[in-house]
C-alpha cells in the first residue's frame, strides 16, 4: 500500500503526454494544436503543464484571463498565448507580455486599437471571436463588415486568428445545434476571409468537437479537458489517463453507536453501529458540500466508502463500516483508480467543475 502523509494532488506528466499524443492522433498532421491551460491548467499547475506541452510540440496556448498569461510568460513559456477573456483595462499588459487578446465586440476592438496605437504597435496579433450560437462572447456575423472597415483604419493590429466556440459538442442529442454552429462559423469565414489580404488561423473545436466533428477541425483545435484525461464520454475516457489524482489519508477512526450522529448539524445519523473515518480535507480544499450526505464515495484499500454528513471546511467524514482500514491509510478521492467524472456525476456536477475547484491550499505533487 502506498503512503501519503498529507492531502496532495498528484499530477502525472506521463499521463499528460499520453493524452496529448492521443488528442494529436485525432487531428491531421498539419492541424495546429492549442492547449487550454486556464484555471491553473484545470486545477493542476499551469506552468508545469505548459512547459511539458511546449516540449511535446504544442503550437499554442490559451488562458482565460490576462494574469494567467503573465504567469506563463514569467514561467518561461514562449509559444503564442491566446487570452480568451481579457478586460480592456488589461490591454497594456497584454501587449507588454506578448499575449494575444480575444477581441469579441466593437468595444473591445476599439479599445484594443486605441491601446495598440498609443504603444506604437504594428500588426499586433489579435484573435476575433464570432458568436455562432453559444451567446456568450463574440461578434455577430452582421458585424463583420464593421470589423473589416475598422481594421482598414489602422496599422496597429492584425488578425492572427478567427474563432468560435461550440456549446454542446459532447452531446449527441444536440448534433443539429452543433452542425448549425459549424455552418454559422463557415458563413462568417466566407464573409471575412476574402476581405483580408492574409490568411488567419481558423479554429473552432474543443475536446469533444475534436472527437465528434473531425470535419470541423479547420487550421487549429483547442483541447482542454482531454489533455487532463477526461473525454466527456465513457468511450473516450477509456482512451485517456487522468492527470490529477487527489489523495489524502485517514486522520482518525470512530466506532459510533446506532442513533449517534456525525458532523455539523448532525448531517448523518447512524441507523446501526457504524465505523467512520475522518479525512483532512474539506470544502476549503474544493470538496464542496454537494459531495456530502452520501452523494459520492472515496476509495480506500480498493473499497468504496461514502462521504457522510455535511462536508466541513477542513475535514470530511466517510463510512468505513465495510472497509478494512486503519488510521494513516491512504484514501483516493479521484484520479487514475477512480474517475473524477464519476465522483462529480454522482453529486450532479461534472469533472470540469470538480478538478478546477481543488483549491490552492492542496499541495501539488508533480511526477514523471
Ligand atoms: C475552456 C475552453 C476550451 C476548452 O474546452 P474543453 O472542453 O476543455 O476542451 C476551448 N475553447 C474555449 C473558448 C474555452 O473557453
Amino acid at each position: 500500500m502506498s503512503q501519503t502523509s498529507e492531502t496532495v494532488l498528484e499530477i502525472d506528466l506521463a499521463a499528460l503526454e499520453h493524452n496529448y499524443n492521443y488528442m494529436r492522433s485525432k487531428i491531421g498532421a498539419s492541424t495546429k494544436m492549442l492547449g487550454v491551460v486556464k484555471a491553473f491548467a484545470y486545477g493542476s499547475d499551469s506552468v508545469k503543464i505548459a512547459t511539458r506541452l511546449e516540449k511535446l510540440g504544442v503550437n499554442y496556448f490559451a488562458v482565460a484571463y490576462t494574469k494567467e498569461g503573465i504567469t506563463l510568460r514569467k514561467g518561461g513559456i514562449t509559444k503564442p498565448i491566446l487570452v480568451l477573456h481579457p478586460q480592456s483595462s488589461n490591454f497594456e499588459e497584454v501587449i507588454a507580455y506578448n499575449l494575444m487578446p480575444n477581441i469579441y465586440s466593437k468595444y473591445t476592438l476599439n479599445t484594443f486599437i486605441t491601446t495598440a496605437e498609443k504603444l506604437h504597435q504594428k500588426n499586433y496579433p489579435i484573435h476575433l471571436k464570432i458568436n455562432t450560437g453559444l451567446n456568450r462572447l463574440g461578434f455577430s456575423i452582421e458585424e463583420i463588415d464593421w470589423i473589416v472597415n475598422k481594421l482598414t483604419t489602422t496599422q496597429s493590429t492584425k488578425v492572427e486568428g478567427i474563432f468560435s466556440h461550440l456549446g454542446a459538442s459532447e452531446d449527441t442529442a444536440e448534433k443539429d445545434f452543433t452542425l448549425l454552429q459549424i455552418k454559422n462559423y463557415q458563413k462568417a469565414l466566407d464573409k471575412i476571409l476574402p476581405q483580408l489580404a492574409y490568411k488567419p488561423i481558423c479554429h473552432l473545436c474543443n475536446t469533444s468537437g475534436i472527437i465528434n466533428y473531425p470535419e470541423a477541425h479547420y487550421d487549429m483545435v483547442r483541447t482542454g479537458i482531454g489533455l487532463y484525461g477526461y473525454g466527456n464520454s465513457a468511450k473516450e475516457d477509456k482512451n485517456l489517463i487522468p492527470v490529477g489524482t487527489l489523495k489524502t489519508l485517514i486522520s482518525q477512526i470512530h466506532h459510533i453507536k446506532k442513533g449517534e450522529s456525525v458532523g455539523y448539524n448532525r448531517g448523518f445519523i447512524a441507523s446501526k453501529n457504524t465505523k467512520t473515518a475522518t479525512l483532512p480535507l474539506g470544502h476549503a480544499d474544493g470538496i464542496n458540500r454537494i459531495y456530502g450526505k452520501q452523494k459520492t464515495s472515496v476509495l480506500i484499500n480498493g473499497k468504496l466508502a461514502p462521504i457522510i454528513g455535511n462536508v466541513c471546511m477542513d475535514m470530511l467524514m466517510i463510512n468505513v463500516t465495510n472497509v478494512d482500514c486503519n488510521e494513516g491509510d491512504e484514501v483516493i478521492l479521484f484520479g487514475k483508480e477512480k474517475s473524477a467524472e464519476e465522483f462529480a456525476n454522482n453529486a450532479g456536477t461534472i469533472s470540469y467543475e470538480l478538478i478546477t475547484s481543488i483549491s490552492q491550499r492542496v499541495k501539488r505533487n508533480i511526477i514523471n
